[in-house]
């Protein structure tokens, strides 16, 4: 028996343009299969609220948009993952985004002896994209998504925890999702090859209703974790 293999820990890779549904999914299967979601998009919101200083770089950054420097963001993910709630296996959501972090998160995983059991891509149409993200909320009590048509919150509380606080994002404007898309296709889309030459591209259809896609996801997982 082959114990090296059983007791590594799950990687999966989440892909797909703002607004895909990669917090969504990720969270979802968080829950069903045990694993931790990390999201680098809520780890430098953290730092930007909490005004570390990587925290204030990335706050232009990402309100213009753009894409925060590989160097800030492979820290703060090598941190959170060294984290021991971690150990079980990892959803990574919005991360990587440049081939500059998945060559590191390559280093990474082959110095702790693991490997990236999928990096499933979220097939979606950029026309889709304005509508998702001008509607989308989060819930400040636990964290969980909403969306005004696709999925409100019930009588305008969290289900999951009761609270009524939906925020919005700073970045979620008409405005900006044009450059975030352009800054996805131009630097991130170029890992879906990245991952089909390592054997490990999965694809999902992302515009199906949310619970279809989470179907679809958990198929994917099963097939890929032992
Ligand atoms: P979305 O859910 O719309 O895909 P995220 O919450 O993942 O957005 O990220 C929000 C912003 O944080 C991005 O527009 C970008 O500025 C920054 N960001 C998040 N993850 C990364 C990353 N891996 N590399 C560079 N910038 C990132
Ligand atoms: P990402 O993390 O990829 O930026 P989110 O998971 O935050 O995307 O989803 C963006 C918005 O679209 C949220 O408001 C979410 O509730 C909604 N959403 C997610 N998946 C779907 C779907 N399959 N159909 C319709 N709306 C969706
Ligand atoms: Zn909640």
């Amino acid at each position: 028996m082959n114990v090296d293999v059983m007791t590594r820990p799950a990687v999966l890779i989440l892909l797909g343009p703002p607004g895909a549904g990669k917090g969504t999914q990720a969270r979802m299967l968080q829950e069903k299969f045990g694993l931790v979601q990390l999201s680098t998009g809520d780890l430098l919101r953290a730092a930007v609220a909490a005004g570390t200083p990587a925290g204030k770089q990335a706050k232009a950054v990402m309100d213009a948009g753009g894409l925060v420097s590989d160097e800030i963001v492979i820290a703060i993910l090598n941190d959170r993952i060294a984290a021991e709630d971690c150990r079980n296996g990892v959803i990574l959501d919005g991360f990587p985004r440049t081939t500059v972090q998945a060559q590191a998160l390559d280093d990474l995983l082959s110095s702790t002896g693991q490997k990236i059991n999928a990096a499933i891509s979220l097939e979606v149409d950029d026309s889709a994209m304005v509508e998702r993200i001008s509607g989308r909320s989060t819930c400040a009590g636990c964290g969980e998504g909403y969306h005004d048509t696709f999925k409100p919150p019930h009588n305008g509380a969290c289900v999951k925890c009761g609270s009524t606080e939906l925020t919005r994002r700073a970045d979620d404007r008409a405005e900006t999702v044009a450059s975030r898309l352009e800054a996805y296709h131009a630097q991130t889309a170029p890992l879906i090859a990245y991952y089909k030459a390592a054997g490990v591209l999965k694809s999902v259809d992302a515009m199906a209703e949310i619970d279809k896609v989470a179907g679809d996801m958990a198929s994917v997982v099963r097939s890929v974790i032992g």
